[in-house]
């Protein structure tokens, strides 16, 4: 029977270490760190997230600057409110919540952002240190991954490491991110063939697919530690992740659960890397 890797439980932890030491800065007379979130539009899960981010902030001593512009919003405007805040010395980091609305150009915009500030790893210079491995700033949900693995006592050099999905935001950086650490990384993708069998291989298992219980014990070794990052709905409006918990559980060293699991660590490492840009900005 395998351990059960809770990420609310590991992000709860890491959030009252956070609220610690910037209570600590706080004492010493230093202002809070200060993230600029910029929401462009009124998309309902864009507002239910930046809502969850706020919440988080607050409650570890990160003060918030929000920026919701309206739906019709231009390119000019848009970057002019970004490089705004990539001038500001007040702000350490910035988030531009995703996806933007329609006729926008995403990567344009993302590239505006001081890398300095860059908390979600999202412009190119960020992207090209983590494939240098380089110091600098990673996607959150990745870092997540990273930390419960490190949760569930994984040593990962040397093991083989399967990472189902490619995306820009998760697939792609968790895998770079297990190279980094020595890893034998596969990724596998829609085009993947016998992806049960490369799925077998693997000691570290990832699964970043979009696809309710996709993954189920045919895809996995004895002992493999499991890592679910989907987020599907099922039917009957209930959570489920991209991995047959029930059915793979019994085979793995580790997994961990959805809901309950990778989600909570994405947000509890914005909050840290929005530290991290605080600190690095402060020496
Ligand atoms: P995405 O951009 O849609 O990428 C999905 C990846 O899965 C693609 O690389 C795709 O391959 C691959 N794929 C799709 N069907 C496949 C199949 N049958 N066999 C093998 N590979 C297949 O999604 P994403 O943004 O990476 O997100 C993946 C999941 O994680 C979603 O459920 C999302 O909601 C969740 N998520 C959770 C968090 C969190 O904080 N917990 C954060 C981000 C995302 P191709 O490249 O060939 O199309």
């Amino acid at each position: 029977m395998g351990q059960i890797i809770y990420g609310s439980e590991v992000a709860k932890e890491r959030r009252a270490a956070l609220k610690e030491k910037i209570d600590m800065q706080r004492s010493e007379g230093r202002r809070a760190p200060c993230l600029a979130v910029i929401l462009a539009g009124d998309n309902p899960a864009s507002l239910s997230y930046v809502k969850g981010k706020e919440k988080a902030c607050a409650e570890v001593g990160i003060e918030v600057k929000m920026m919701h512009l309206p739906e019709t919003v231009s390119q000019q405007e848009l970057e002019n409110n970004i490089r705004q805040c990539s001038e500001d010395d007040k702000i350490d980091g910035i988030l531009l919540q995703l996806p933007l609305p329609q006729g926008l150009q995403e990567n344009r915009a993302i590239q505006l952002i001081s890398p300095d500030k860059d908390v979600d790893g999202l412009t190119e210079i960020s992207v090209g240190r983590l494939y240098l491995n380089e110091p600098g700033f990673v996607p959150c949900t990745p870092l997540g991954i990273m930390a419960l693995l490190q949760k569930m006592g994984c040593s990962l050099s040397g093991k083989n490491a399967v990472v189902i999905g490619r995306s820009k935001l998760v697939g792609a950086p968790v895998a770079r991110l297990l190279q980094n650490e020595n890893a034998t990384v596969t990724i596998c993708h829609s085009k993947t063939h016998n992806l049960e069998q490369v799925c077998r291989q693997a000691d570290v298992l990832v699964a970043a697919i979009g696809r309710p219980l996709f993954v189920t014990d045919a895809f996995v070794k004895e002992g493999a530690y499991v890592i679910d990052v989907g987020i599907n709905r099922k039917a009957d409006g209930h959570l489920c992740g991209d991995v047959d918990f029930d059915k793979v559980m019994p085979h793995v060293s580790a997994i961990t659960p959805v809901p309950k699991g990778v989600g909570p660590m994405t947000i509890c490492m914005l909050l840290e890397n929005t530290y991290q840009a605080y600190e690095s900005r402060r020496q």
